[in-house]
């Protein structure tokens, strides 16, 4: 059996997104499961909107999440051609000559305003799809235009059907009536995306094409390139939207998700994580499972699998995915992890002791969700703070724990070994003297001790706050 082939093709037109990931993703995952080649190839014929960097960052982003091209610029082979379509005009120009040879294409001489004027005319007469008459393919005075010039058109066949069988939906078909003639090769040289895409994708044998639905449209169009040629055609797989809460596209206008990788990095989500959720968006295994590694996405992979309806991005399951990646980490790597994303500008770690900057960020492990929401937990540890309005409140809910404060803060004070383990048996001793349990007992200990009405594990937050911090703590609120 020949090997399989597939590509990712981005335009560099912008940073790698939710949306392009996934294609890359599926691509990668499709070619892998059947021992297959992944190829990265740079689409960058649309000049003006090419992004400075943006290639640089796509293929960086890229690799941290595990979808590494086995073959794209920088790991060429040479049978397959240039990987980037700006090098390749050439080729391009070599056969949309040999499509006017054989009667697919010819020369169109229109200017932009006559092509305008002959849009504005249908539209006149109602053409809601207008189509470019044809009219240079029918002129006799070529040879007086010769210096002009010239775009190359397809030559689109009148009434034909166009026959799709696509890997998701099954069998699509359209017509060529619903096509106009349109450019393969613009008067300044350069392919436009419909021809560029076919030769490459026959060039470098790709044998499957996964990408976006918003495709579909173009297919059709390729089909009657890869006809003209005689070339055959690969198999075709066009994966349904990703769209936010609100149904649309997903987007950078979308509100609750982060549209690009590098923002999910930035924040201290882990690449295993996203690469789990973005396989999930438009695929599902068998099964209730979620959290898989990319090998065994690699193993499990089945083109069968692909969804048929559009997937909702969702944020909570993002984070969860990361919060069980993130407890997968061992405590090692969980802590050099977090550390690169403190604050450092509003928490000094420099001067604190390793081993209970260690502690104080284990206390936090089973519940992050991502690295720089360590944040949010730290202030009580490092600065000064607030009783906030809301503990205020609780506080005034709970009844009758005066006393006991009084009697922890004495315990406290004459505790020496300020200890996890200590603390432990002070709380209980307090339970049993004051008949109190649950909420009774321990939310005024953990307010009165830390400030706050939430928190990890009371007594060893009470141990790594410290005698002094707690004590003051207490008396501030007395
Ligand atoms: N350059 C196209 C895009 O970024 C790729 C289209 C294709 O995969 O054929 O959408």
């Amino acid at each position: 059996m020949t090997k399989i082939r597939l590509r990712y093709a981005p335009s560099p037109t912008g940073f790698l997104h939710i949306g392009n990931t996934r294609t890359a993703l599926m691509n990668y995952l499709y070619a892998h499961h059947y021992n297959g080649d992944f190829i990265v190839r740079i689409e960058d014929t649309d000049i003006e909107r090419n992004v400075e960097g943006a290639i640089e960052s796509q293929f960086d982003n890229m690799e941290w999440l595990g979808i590494s091209p086995d073959e794209s610029f920088l790991k060429p082979i040479d049978k397959y051609g240039k990987y980037m379509q700006s090098q390749k005009f050439d080729r391009y120009k070599e056969l949309a000559e040999k499509l006017i040879e054989k009667g697919f294409a010819y020369k169109c001489f229109c200017t932009p305003q006559e092509l305008q004027i002959e849009r504005e005319e249908q539209e006149a007469r109602g053409i809601v799809a207008t189509k470019y008459s044809k009219k240079c393919l029918y002129r006799n005075d070529i040879d007086q235009l010769k210096d002009k010039p010239y775009n190359i058109r397809f030559n689109v066949g009148e009434d034909q059907a166009i026959k799709i069988n696509d890997v998701v939906r099954g069998d699509v078909e359209f017509n060529s009536k619903e096509i106009g003639d349109f450019v393969i090769l613009k008067s300044n040289g350069i392919a436009t995306y419909n021809f560029a895409v076919v030769v490459d994708d026959y060039d470098m044998q790709i044998t499957h094409v996964v990408r976006g639905e918003e495709h579909i449209s173009n297919t059709p169009k390729q089909c009657l390139i890869y006809s003209a040629f005689n070339w055959t055609e690969p198999k075709f797989c066009h994966l349904t939207l990703i769209v936010d809460e609100t149904k649309k596209k997903l987007s950078k206008r979308s509100g609750n998700a982060m549209f690009f990788i590098s923002q999910y990095r930035e924040q201290g989500y882990l690449p295993e994580a996203l690469f789990n959720y973005i396989a999930l968006l438009g695929w599902s295994p068998k099964g209730e499972q979620e959290i898989f590694s990319k090998e065994e996405f690699v193993k499990m992979f089945d083109e069968k699998r692909f969804s048929k309806s559009p997937s909702t991005f969702d944020m909570v399951k993002m984070k969860w995915i990361n919060s069980q990646w993130m407890k997968k980490l061992s405590d090692e790597n969980y802590l050099e992890f977090t550390k690169k994303f403190i604050d450092k500008s509003k928490f000094n770690i420099d001067n604190k002791e390793p081993l209970w900057l260690n502690s104080v960020l284990m206390l936090f492990k089973k519940e992050l969700e991502f690295g720089s929401q360590i944040n949010k937990h730290l202030d009580i540890f490092f600065n000064d703070v607030e009783v906030s309005a809301q503990t205020k409140e609780t506080l005034g809910t709970l009844s009758d724990y005066k006393e006991m404060i009084l009697s922890l803060k004495n315990e406290l004070i004459n505790l020496e070994d300020f200890e996890e383990n200590n603390i432990k048996k002070i709380i209980s001793m307090l339970g049993k003297t004051f008949e109190k349990k649950g909420k009774d007992l321990f939310m005024p200990i953990r307010i009165f001790t830390t400030l706050s009405e939430h928190g990890p594990e009371l007594a060893k937050t009470i141990s790594l706050l410290g005698k002094q911090k707690v004590l003051k703590n207490i008396d501030s609120l007395l």
